[in-house]
């Protein structure tokens, strides 16, 4: 495409060795939280509401202020935090009294959920690149009438609708939606999770179910073990261990109710989203529109397999590759202002 852009990138800027080498070490490579005037690498353009880590290899959302990320660095302190806990009030007890197993079984859950809520939370979700469907008289006119009108093609079952994202400037794919949080369209996209800070969509949901997952599995396990101690000690004696227990049972309610909710939604063959767009079916809770989705097969396991076991698929957004200023993917456009 070759019309005009309102953001221009101008040639970079000869620096010396040691200004380039820190810049690109300490504010580029490490955090690239603003956009910098003359981005070398895809991501360093594509700053709007994002933020990036390790040279574009860990991406986040970047919110307004320190109380929207409440809820994200609650997480990662209650997560961060049950391992040393266990480790100086549990371990010793658990090695001598009952099994050094369950010490390593601990440790090897509570990294693999580590794991799991890196990949789930900085992680691409699935973004779909922005501009892709615009075109010369559509920037210098606006959005003509006809991009409002949805189409209707043959799904799976029955007819689906496709929608102009007026955000993305982008026909989007069956089930994708634009998230105003993370400000760009989601492919099959689930639900934006404020404890991951991230969208919950195509490339990451199986992390997403798999930290659910290990971290049920690592609460129940410190709720057995600690319920198993105090039923053996004198309870004054063992104060941290009724913390724990607590902290645990409060700890696996969330996960394991999100967990059963999902696996309900895989069975169904439904997300999220649609579970909350869509109308609700008399009496079911779990199985409203199950007769009009048209993504449900009919076979509550095949449902199931296909939601959860879904491949990631490739990122449609090359944010590690070199930065072209003909790339309009990366441009910023305002739509019938070149007039
Ligand atoms: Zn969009
Ligand atoms: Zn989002």
């Amino acid at each position: 495409m070759t019309f005009g852009k309102n953001k221009s990138w101008q040639a970079a800027e000869l620096k010396p060795v040691g200004s380039r080498l820190k810049n690109a070490l300490f504010s580029n490579w490490c955090v690239t939280w603003t956009s910098p005037q003359n981005p070398v690498y895809n991501y360093q353009a594509y700053t709007a509401s994002q933020y990036f880590l390790f040279g574009g290899r860990l991406r986040s959302l970047r919110l307004s202020d320190l109380y929207d990320y409440s809820t994200f660095i609650s997480t990662i302190v209650l997560h961060v935090a049950s391992l040393p806990l266990y480790i100086i009030f549990e371990a010793k007890y658990t090695w001598t009294h009952i099994s050094p197993a369950i010490i390593f079984i601990f440790c090897y859950l509570w990294c693999l959920s580590a794991v799991c809520f890196v990949r789930a939370a900085f992680q691409d979700p699935g973004l779909l690149p922005r501009n892709i469907h615009l075109v010369d008289n559509v920037v210098r006119n606006g959005l003509p009438i006809e991009y409002f009108n949805n189409p209707i093609v043959d799904g799976p079952k029955s007819k689906v609708e496709l929608k102009y994202c007026t955000t993305c400037y982008i026909w989007r794919p069956v089930r994708s939606s634009h998230c105003s949080s993370c400000n760009a369209c989601i492919m099959n996209m689930d639900h934006h999770c404020p404890f991951l800070a991230n969208c919950v969509g195509q490339r990451n949901y199986w992390h997403f179910l798999c930290f659910l997952t290990f971290i049920v599995l690592l609460c129940a396990l410190v709720c057995a073990q600690t319920a198993y101690r105090i039923s053996q000690q004198n309870i004054a004696d063992t104060p941290m261990t009724l913390f724990l227990l607590i902290y645990a049972a409060l700890c696996v309610m969330f996960p394991a109710s999100l967990l059963f909710t999902h696996l309900c939604f895989g069975l169904t063959g439904i997300t999220t989203r649609e579970y909350l767009t869509t109308d609700k079916v008399d009496g079911h809770f779990f199985l409203k529109d199950v007769c009009l989705n048209p993504f449900n097969s009919g076979n509550l396991f095949a449902n199931w397999l296909r939601q959860w076991l879904r491949p990631r698929g490739l990122s449609t957004l090359p944010l590690r590759q070199r930065f072209s200023t003909t790339d309009t993917r990366f441009q910023e456009y305002v739509i019938g202002s070149l007039t």
